[in-house]
């Protein structure tokens, strides 16, 4: 993979108005593998005026049409498909098999659901005596972070383009190769000019500039909820348009009749993946306590599977790394018992933490409240479905969540009560058309399907 020394900008690959750069560090061997440019506000500035130059042309384009380009562009992304999956696999340090199937393959199927969105979604309704037209909002400031570095982008992009917006993306600064890389994919797809700019940079510098520049219209922001509730502050002092999607706390609810060694081992399957680094990942397994001590030996013959450097890459950098190797240590002095892994790392070399099952959690510990972001799981105890509710409702974040039981009716009851966007029943599969998002602190809007284009529309209504 190669590194442009420059940013992608109203069609071209322009140099960074600054000398600053980025190492991009592969996380499993401690390399650096190349740089990127630091941008400044200077830079976002120029990538939000072509933004806004491009606008009135594509928001005028016919949506077949919008849909043609971003068709086009799914199939350059299935096209260099092996080698999206290398490049996440060099500075995110997922198994290759995991950056196939996931990194690269998911953002296949959400760019194709967008194509067939564009091409069929009706941008014009009937109310009464009134003509409603959905509208583009704009120009949209896309920060993304670096856990699925792809995904994330096509999630914003794809539905702000089938909309009719125009887009300024600034990536993280652990995973720009892969966010250059898509960059040349939109070039090679026949995008036109300025519909969709790349600005790498620094949170606190580039990433700011774009949330505060008054050329964008809505920002859209995935990452940590520190950053996502300053970035709310700021785009509602300037009533600009805002969507967060921040992290999560997800419950893993096992009910009593559930088949529990299926439950156990989805359950820390889900959390191993990514190395624990997804917002969605249900990290708090609950189980009814006449069980506990057989799923906590299921869970710990499960993990045990997961050979690190193989099944489990690396945490994404050292910051992380230590930040979750900490976290084990609080839950180890808060009381809970480790029945797998530890705070040790695993390896000499790469920034690896040792896959991690807790028992005797309680829900008032560190590690059973807060987002850990890494591959642990803690597994907490209930006595009667109330109880399990209260724990799994109990934090100030709502983001997924799983209910296994006998019957789907069952565990659809439960789920019914629990304060989160998204729940699988029964082992429920990944679907690339409903809409993604959280309750409370997990935060504001929805991603995916018709829901997430919706983000990127606003309503004008003509009365006869
Ligand atoms: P972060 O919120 O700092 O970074 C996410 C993105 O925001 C990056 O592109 C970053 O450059 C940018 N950013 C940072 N500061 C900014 C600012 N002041 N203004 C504008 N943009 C800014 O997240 P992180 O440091 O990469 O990860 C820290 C924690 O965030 C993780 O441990 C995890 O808990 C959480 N996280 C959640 C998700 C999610 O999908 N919900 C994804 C990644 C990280």
């Amino acid at each position: 993979m190669k590194a442009h020394d420059a940013m992608y900008i109203g069609g071209q690959w322009r140099p960074a108005v600054g000398q600053d750069t980025i190492a991009v560090v592969n996380p499993a061997d401690e390399q650096v593998i190349g740089h990127v440019p630091a941008g400044t506000a200077e830079d976002v500035d120029a990538a939000v005026r072509a933004a806004r130059d491009a606008f009135p042309g594509w928001a005028a384009t016919a949506p077949a049409e919008r849909a043609a380009r971003i068709a086009a562009l799914r199939d350059v992304l299935v096209a260099r498909k092996d080698e999206i999956a290398e490049t996440v696999t060099a500075e995110l340090g997922a198994p290759l098999g995991f950056s196939q199937a996931v990194h690269a393959g998911v953002p296949i199927l959400v760019a194709g659901s967008y194509a067939e969105l564009a091409a069929t979604y009706s941008f014009e309704e009937k109310v009464g005596n009134s003509t409603v037209f959905l509208e583009p909002v704009g120009v949209v400031g896309a920060i993304t972070p670096w856990n699925y570095p792809l995904h994330q982008i096509v999630a914003k992009v794809a539905p702000a383009l089938a909309a009719g917006c125009t887009v300024v993306l600034k990536p993280a600064e652990d995973t720009p190769l892969t966010a250059q890389l898509f960059a040349e994919a939109v070039e090679e797809a026949g995008i036109p000019a300025g519909v969709f700019n790349l600005v790498t940079g620094l949170g606190p510098v580039a990433g700011q500039a774009l949330a505060e520049h008054e050329g964008v219209d809505l920002v859209s922001f995935t990452g940590s909820t520190a950053v996502g509730k300053q970035i709310g502050a700021t785009a509602g002092a300037a009533v600009k348009r805002v969507a967060l999607e921040l992290g999560g706390k997800s419950a893993n609810v096992i009910l009593p009749s559930a088949d529990l060694a299926k439950a156990v081992n989805v359950g820390v399957a889900n959390v191993m993946g990514n190395s624990g680094q997804t917002c969605s990942a249900w990290t708090r397994m609950l189980v009814h306590e006449d069980q506990y001590d057989e799923a906590v030996a299921l869970a710990a013959a499960a993990v045990a599977k997961y050979t690190v450097g193989e099944r489990v890459g690396p945490l994404v950098n050292a910051k992380q790394q230590a930040r979750v190797r900490g976290y084990i240590e609080k839950g180890v002095e808060e009381g809970a018992r480790l029945v797998a892994g530890g705070p040790d790392a695993p390896l000499d070399t790469g920034y690896y933490v040792a896959p991690t099952v807790f028992a005797d959690v309680t829900p008032d510990m560190t590690i059973a409240r807060e987002e850990i972001f890494g591959p642990v799981v803690s597994i907490l105890k209930y006595a009667d479905e109330d109880e399990a509710l209260r724990i799994a409702n109990g934090t100030v974040y709502g983001l997924a969540g799983a209910v296994w039981a006998a019957d789907d009716a069952q565990a659809v009851a439960f789920a019914r009560r629990m304060d989160t966007g998204q729940v699988d029943i029964n082992g429920g599969r990944f679907n690339p058309l409903a809409p993604f998002g959280g309750y409370k602190q997990s935060g504001v809007g929805r991603e995916l399907g018709s829901h997430g284009l919706s983000e990127y529309l606003q309503t004008k209504s003509l009365q006869f």
